[in-house]
């Protein structure tokens, strides 16, 4: 069980990872149990190392397509 802070409830909730359809071995995709919101962790490609800041910095929209 991991908690998180959710946006949309804004507070610490319960998140759950909905299945990857993308092969990511450390998923940054993210779902509310309270909402539903879906929280992504700043679109990380899966061997990029999570730096502290990385998520708070301007989210990168790019995804690697494969
Ligand atoms: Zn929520
Ligand atoms: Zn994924």
């Amino acid at each position: 069980m991991e908690m998180r802070y959710c946006p949309g409830c804004r507070a610490s909730r319960v998140v759950e990872q909905p299945p990857c359809l993308d092969g990511h071995e450390d998923c940054p995709e993210w779902a509310c149990t309270e909402c539903g919101l879906g929280i992504v962790y700043g679109w990380l490609d899966a061997d990029t190392a999570a730096a502290a800041g990385a998520a708070s910095s301007a989210a990168a929209t790019r995804r690697r397509s494969a």
